[in-house]
């Protein structure tokens, strides 16, 4: 094999956090390039890795016997050499309430290209803040994956919300040899709208408060409201809206906190799930960070009469971190992104091509 060249990732770019990391590593892994990533999450308080950014390196090294220099708290950079990635059995422990999602981000685009299935169960947080619930992985995100040709699955088996962590979520993974490509431009139909509140540990009104919230803002049926007690390590509290179309099935979340009250964090997910109707988009705002990495790579790989390469989709206008992400593909991958805006109605589409032949 021809050494390959080190793609150098400038980590303070644009958004300049723990995403840039996660979507070198999964675009590392994909396309078997080196990567360098400087000025690691020099746009936080905190700059350097944290735990949670380390837990998806050593992930992406396990699933691909890579190498790393530099992988150590605090560190702000880091070489990443990796192997072919493996489809067998994954354990990861993400330890504490670390996100779990996040983990999975830097890695499930790898092995839904893996020669063999695979099975992981991942451990830590399900339900944080910043990042997406495991509900938004099941619902919003692996259904479009799946749409691709793979078929994935994810099944809750515990809780974890922060700081207490302990969660724990199934993922079983058949593989495809390419991804096909999709276009989303249109939200066709709404099929299904629930609102979820979960309390873990703690009194089941503030569930109630939040589900009746909901419902007065959006003037939804009681049927439409579920309120679910579980016993999680820890306590924890979060509201889910799902909102579902003939194209997507979008979640929005607010997570309970320590003085925040339940009313509060209730029309946090309804203020996301408003601006989302209004555009009339089918792709809300995380899906649209997501789909640009999973399109990506559907157009690098390029298509042939059967199978679309890449493809487009309508969304609210991008925001900084999918903004970043756009440049981090653009470093790795031959394939043109074009984003264009709509003053009109305040929406833009995205479409993601091959690149022109070098
Ligand atoms: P940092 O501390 O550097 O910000 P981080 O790794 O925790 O690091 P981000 O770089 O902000 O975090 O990345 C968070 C990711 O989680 C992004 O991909 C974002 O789109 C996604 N995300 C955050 N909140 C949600 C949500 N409610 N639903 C779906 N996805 C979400």
């Amino acid at each position: 094999m021809p050494v390959q060249e080190s793609v150098i990732i400038d980590g303070s770019f644009g958004e300049g956090g723990g995403q840039i990391v996660r979507s070198s590593l999964a675009l590392s892994l994909v396309t078997r390039r080196p990567v360098v990533i400087n000025n690691i999450r020099a746009g936080r308080p905190k700059p350097g890795l944290r735990h949670q950014h380390l837990a998806a390196i050593k992930a992406a090294a396990e699933v691909c016997g890579g190498v790393v220099q530099g992988a150590a708290v605090g560190s702000r950079s880091i070489c990443f050499d990796p192997g072919t990635t493996i489809g067998r059995h994954y354990d990861f422990d993400v330890g504490t309430a670390g996100s779990t999602t996040l983990v999975l981000q830097s890695v499930l685009p790898a092995l839904v290209l893996a020669e063999d299935p695979s099975t992981l169960v991942l451990r830590g947080g399900t339900h944080n803040p910043w990042a997406p619930p495991f509900d938004f992985l099941a619902k919003t995100y692996l259904p479009l994956l799946n749409r691709m040709g793979p078929d994935v699955s994810a099944t809750l088996e515990e809780y974890g919300f922060y700081p207490a962590g302990g969660g724990r979520f199934r993922v079983s993974v058949r593989p495809a040899a390419k991804l096909s490509g999709f276009d989303l431009l249109e939200r066709g139909r709404p099929r299904f709208e629930q609102v979820r509140a979960i309390v873990s540990r703690l009194p089941r009104q503030i569930a109630e408060r939040e589900i009746r919230t909901v419902r007065a803002e959006l003037a939804w049926p009681q049927s439409a409201g579920v309120v679910e007690e579980v016993a999680g390590h820890g306590p924890g509290n979060v509201v889910m809206i799902e909102y579902a179309t003939q194209a997507s099935s979008e979640i929005f979340a607010g997570f309970g906190r320590l003085r925040v009250r339940a009313e509060d964090v209730a029309r946090e997910a309804v203020r996301q799930l408003r601006e989302y109707m209004a555009a009339d988009v089918p792709v809300g705002p995380f899906l649209a960070d997501q789909l640009l990495l999973l399109l990506g790579i559907s157009a690098w790989q390029k298509g042939n009469r059967e199978r679309q390469c890449g493809g487009s989709f309508r969304t609210l206008p991008l925001t900084r971190h999918a903004t970043t992400h756009v440049e981090i593909l653009r470093q790795f991958l031959n394939i043109d992104v074009e984003v264009t805006e709509s003053a009109a109605t305040g929406t833009c589409t995205v479409q993601v091509r091959p690149g022109v032949q070098l």
